[in-house]
């Protein structure tokens, strides 16, 4: 008899126990503390929104409901594979409450339950902003630098982007180049997420320092008046010159010469000036080029010694010629419109080269001129009604003296 008893009380705690493991494995989401529960689905490449909101236990008829009452603020047809769509339960009935969909690192679209029916916004991503500041000096590469103190490489790519028109990071960064970055780093819930903006930041190439200090724009609106953007937000010097010019200075952008991320396979990129006044790059092949400035492809495709070729009209005055691609990028063609920092081609060794090279000219009333030796035309300055709020900005981050800031731990 009391042997039954214990029998019969291990087996219902054993069912206990198995019910428990059951519903925890199915519902790993769960968390009974909570009024809601969040379930995160990663987007998997060719899949709807239906078909992820599906996968998370919502019924087709809600999922279409959401789509619906998301599209008049975003399309969520638009999601894209590898981000995140959460969607918030109801930890007591089960049902969907809402989702959350982060369309861009500064964007999401929220859609909650209401009353009688869904509520969409759009709104800035709530991130916690912390002010860094870090300093090093080149020894082998930028990214061996940057790694060395623990940074993020998206902050690496951000300095090489902020002077990008000033500095070749794909071929000329060499040992004893230093840097100092003052920057935002984005943290949501109290986890850091990203590098946010570089706020200001010196570079020095080869003895030659570049400073940049990020300028919002034009404030909206002052005392009521309509908003009139005097200054575009971006990158000034010290003087209010615009770093954005409307050449780059390399067709070989640091983003792609990086591969992925993985400066073990960074590739091995040296240039000279052959005889004929253009620039040979060397670099592996498939290293992605891109045009130096917005403009109208003029010629694409075999082009006799310079094989697989690209030429780009920038305008009245300039053109730039890209040699040597293994292939061309999609969409290049005669007539196609292309932007700055756009790939055009991969480098590849058709015509005359004897390895994989990229062959860059630069072109100025048709006649060939030496690419070191072109003034590019800047982009325009800060506006003289923005220039004391500017100046503002550059005394706060001048480096010798910017009070604030505290070093990476
Ligand atoms: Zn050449």
């Amino acid at each position: 008899m009391k042997r039954q008893v214990v029998f019969w009380a291990f087996g219902a705690a054993a069912v206990l126990v198995a019910i428990f493991v059951i519903a925890k494995t199915k519902l790993p989401w769960i968390e009974p503390i909570s009024p809601t529960a969040v379930l995160r689905k990663i987007i998997q490449p060719g899949v709807t929104f239906v078909d992820v909101a599906r996968e998370a236990g919502i019924a087709t008829g809600t999922a279409n409901q959401l789509l619906k009452s998301a599209k008049v603020k975003y399309d969520l047809a638009r999601i894209v594979s590898g981000r995140e769509l959460a969607f918030v339960f109801d930890n007591l009935t089960g049902e969907v409450q809402g989702m959350v969909y982060n369309i861009d690192s500064d964007n999401r679209l929220m859609v909650n339950k209401t009353e009688t029916d869904w509520d969409a916004e759009l709104e800035k991503i709530p991130y916690e902003i912390k002010e860094k500041e870090v300093s090093g000096t080149i020894e082998t590469s930028l990214f061996a630098a940057m790694n060395s103190r623990g940074l993020d490489d998206r902050l690496t790519l951000a300095l090489a982007e902020t002077f990008a028109w000033q500095i070749d990071f794909a071929a000329d960064i060499r040992e004893g180049d230093s840097f100092k970055v003052i920057y935002e780093d984005r943290y949501l819930d109290g986890k850091y997420v990203m590098p946010g903006k570089i706020l200001a930041a010196e570079f020095v190439n080869d003895g030659a320092a570049f400073r940049g200090f990020y300028f919002g724009g034009t404030a909206a609106t002052k005392a009521g008046l309509p908003a009139v953007v005097l200054t575009k937000a971006g990158y000034y010097d010290e003087s209010g010159n615009s770093l954005q010019k409307i050449f780059l200075k390399s067709p070989l952008q640091y983003k792609y010469i990086s591969s992925g991320f993985s400066y073990g396979r960074l590739n091995p990129i040296t240039k000279k000036i052959a005889p004929h006044r253009g620039i040979d790059y060397a670099a592996n092949y498939g290293t992605p080029a891109v045009s130096i400035g917005d403009g109208t492809v003029v010629q694409a495709g075999w082009n006799g010694p310079y094989g697989i070729s690209v030429l780009v009209r920038h305008n009245e005055t300039y053109g730039s010629r890209y040699g040597h691609f293994q292939s061309l990028a999609r969409g290049i063609r005669v007539g196609a419109k292309v932007k700055q920092g756009q790939v055009v081609g991969y480098v590849g060794a058709t015509g005359e080269a004897t390895g994989p090279h990229l062959h860059f000219e630069i072109h100025k009333f048709g006649a060939l001129v030496d690419p070191f030796k072109v003034a590019v035309p800047p982009g325009e300055p800060v506006a003289d009604a923005d220039r004391a709020e500017f100046e503002k900005i550059v005394k706060l981050f001048s480096f010798a003296e910017y009070p604030g800031h505290k070093p990476v731990e």
